[in-house]
């Protein structure tokens, strides 16, 4: 699909993509003073019907950035719910679907800061290709870049201008061979991937870093994480985890929006385990792929229909 036939929500309506640009000047270009969202909708050609994952939970976390980014949200999570639901149905997609809502200072003029700066606020939503190929694993490689530390720019927001830290892990580590970066935090624990929380097995245990240790806390990390107690009664330990834990591990998988669950083959070239998919990364990455189509009725609740009880709009 060409981006000049897509309907895009921008400066509080429907319009064209090629009818929404901004300034060369505008601030979130230049600083990257902007907060976004990645969220994915999975097309299920039996009901006819769109499910947005965690619509609610993503926007629920848009509006902790935009408040970090001293920004206010034009609207409410249920409004902007509604809004991406409509912008999806005028799109008449049926495919599965990648949503980015974006804020960003809209301000064109120079002099970095947060305060008395306009804000802009926009939804994309396309059409998705793969992210990652991942059937046969990831070999990822520990980056040497490492994860922005709070203190300096809170990774727990979604920013625009924190991307550049995951720019850089990625492109040096598919320079270096890799599929995929492992940051560490400033003080050597492992945070996550470029755009993926990590996951690690050690004797039966779930484990991933705590919030404390620099990681965005993914959606998909959390229903990861409840879905492994309740429906298959693991223990999961949220705690700081040093790299040689990596290489020891019985399973390790990534878990993100945009790549579902993957599991992670090799560490600095050390496979993990026998380098196949452990037992407890393909129960947890089946469950979640039925979840997200729909057919786990307990978690419902997690899924937007976009079309359901909805005429398809007219753009
Ligand atoms: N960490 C980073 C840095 C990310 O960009 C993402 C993708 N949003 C994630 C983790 C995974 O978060 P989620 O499951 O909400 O997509």
């Amino acid at each position: 699909m060409k981006l000049s036939e897509l309907t895009v929500y921008a400066e509080g309506e429907f319009r064209n993509y090629d009818d929404a640009k901004i300034g060369l000047l505008t601030h979130g270009l230049q600083y990257g003073t902007g907060c976004f969202e990645g969220i994915r909708g999975y097309w299920v050609p039996a009901d006819r019907e769109l499910y947005l994952v965690q619509l609610r939970e993503h926007f629920e976390r848009l509006a902790i950035s935009a408040k970090i980014l001293l920004m206010k949200m034009p609207h409410s999570v249920d409004e902007l719910m509604e809004i991406t639901s409509n912008l999806c149905a005028r799109n008449r997609f049926e495919s599965d679907t990648y949503v980015r809502p974006c804020m960003f200072k809209s301000a064109e003029d120079v002099g970095v800061r947060l305060h008395n700066v306009p804000e802009a606020f926009a939804i994309v939503a396309i059409p998705f290709t793969h992210y990652l190929d991942a059937a046969g694993g990831v070999a990822a490689g520990i980056s040497s870049w490492r994860r922005a530390d709070d203190s300096a720019a809170p990774p727990r927001a979604k920013i625009t201008g924190l991307y550049v830290n995951s720019a850089l892990a990625k492109s040096e580590a598919i320079a270096n061979g890799f599929d995929e970066a492992i940051l560490l935090s400033h003080d050597g624990h492992v945070a996550e991937g470029s755009a993926e929380n990590i996951f690690l097995v050690k004797n039966g245990v779930l484990l991933t870093p705590d919030p404390s240790q620099n990681v965005l806390e993914g959606c998909t990390r959390r229903a990861i994480i409840d879905i492994a107690k309740r429906e298959f009664g693991l223990e999961v330990v949220e705690r700081a985890i040093d790299r040689s834990e990596l290489y020891g591990a019985e399973e390790i998988f990534f878990t993100g929006t945009a790549v579902g669950i993957v599991y992670v083959r090799s560490v600095d070239r050390r496979d993990v385990a026998d380098g196949r998919i452990g037992p407890v990364t393909q129960k947890l990455a089946s469950f979640y792929e039925r979840l997200v189509r729909g057919n786990e009725p307990k978690y419902k609740e997690l899924l937007t229909p976009v079309y359901a009880g909805r005429a398809v709009a007219t753009a």
